[in-house]
């Protein structure tokens, strides 16, 4: 079994169901992510709701291809756990590229395969149309592109739980970008409260 996330159109902005783009809803306290390369304010990608929890991803595009916001650990993304329980919409910094240009819907839907390659090809039945709509998947083993790079939790080294990858968009004028074509991948440790985000392509 395969659960495939799939685009089911516009959202509100600061919506409680999974989506990417708008706004992104924050415990008390919280503080915008900046990039470590350039200094901008990062980008909100990603509200992923899992069971009580919330995992909340965001990229640095203030100057694409120039902050290794590809890695893990570069400090040009940053992913969070939030407890879902009392988290409120952030206020968005004035300046530096804060938010994708749509906000997108995702359902989730189980299909009948092993992995994700074989799981996109029976639910699109090669449809190009279809094809698009696939926004990834949730849970499962991650679908590389390149290598494995499943990374180390920064605060107990065991390697992190893989929750969920990510296209990077339904409509090119307002997706996010993984270098072109590529692939986000999510992971968290429950037991350090923590998560990471990666792309490839
Ligand atoms: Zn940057
Ligand atoms: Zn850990």
């Amino acid at each position: 079994m395969t659960t495939l996330m799939i685009h089911d159109g516009a959202a509100a902005p600061h919506a409680t169901g999974l989506r990417t783009g708008g706004v992104p809803l924050v415990p008390g306290g919280f503080d915008w992510p900046h990039c470590r390369a350039c200094g901008g304010a990062m980008q909100f990608l990603l509200h992923l709701p899992l069971g009580p929890d919330v995992v909340s991803v965001f990229l640095c595009q203030n100057a694409p291809g120039m902050c290794d916001d590809w890695d893990a650990t570069g400090g040009g993304n940053r992913a969070y756990l939030f407890d879902g329980a009392a988290l409120a919409p952030a206020a968005v910094p004035e300046r530096g590229e804060t938010l994708l240009g749509a906000v997108s819907a995702l359902r989730t839907e189980d299909v009948a395969a092993e992995d994700f390659p074989a799981a996109l090809d029976l639910w699109s039945d090669g449809v190009d149309e279809a094809t698009l709509r696939v926004q990834g998947q949730l849970g499962g083993a991650p679908a590389w592109l390149q290598g494995d790079e499943t990374p180390s939790c920064p605060g107990c080294g065991e390697p992190m739980a893989f929750v969920a990858q990510l296209e990077e968009g339904f409509d090119f004028a307002t997706s996010a970008n993984f270098g072109g074509g590529g692939i986000g991948y999510v992971f968290t440790c429950r037991a350090c409260r923590a998560a990471a985000f990666l792309w490839q392509s």
